[in-house]
């Protein structure tokens, strides 16, 4: 766990979340500030910052977050999603631990 980390503490249950979905390596959970009707975050439960450092690091997880992502949407809505890693401040990354946004539920605007 590195210190200090909003989404380790998450994931060590330190800070309440709304669970959707946990296997050995891997959390989702309810975003905060839903940007659509239904907006989760995938995250690995080894802290990483980034999608390119997961993507050095371990492929197979980062195959994996997608793959959650599709069973996510499968679920709300008919397997149409949005699949966000923000990377860098100036992109609008916020928490420095690698998360995948799934943005699905509803249409979306272009
Ligand atoms: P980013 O801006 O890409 O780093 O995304 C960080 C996301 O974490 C934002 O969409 C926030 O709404 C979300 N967030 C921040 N704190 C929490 C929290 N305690 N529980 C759930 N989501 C959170
Ligand atoms: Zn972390």
């Amino acid at each position: 766990m590195a210190d200090d980390c909003l989404f380790c503490k998450i994931i060590a249950g330190e800070i309440p979340s709304t669970k959707v979905y946990e296997d050995d390596t891997t959390y989702a959970f309810k975003d905060i500030n839903p940007k659509a009707k239904v907006h989760v975050l995938i995250v690995p439960k080894q802290h990483c910052a980034n999608a390119a450092e997961l993507a050095n690091s371990d492929p197979a997880e980062l195959a994996h977050i997608v793959e959650i992502a599709q069973s996510i949407a499968d679920k709300e809505f008919h397997g149409a999603y949005r699949l966000i890693f923000n990377t860098g401040k100036d992109a609008g990354q916020s928490v420095f631990h690698v998360h995948a946004h799934v943005l699905t539920g509803e249409t979306m605007e272009e």
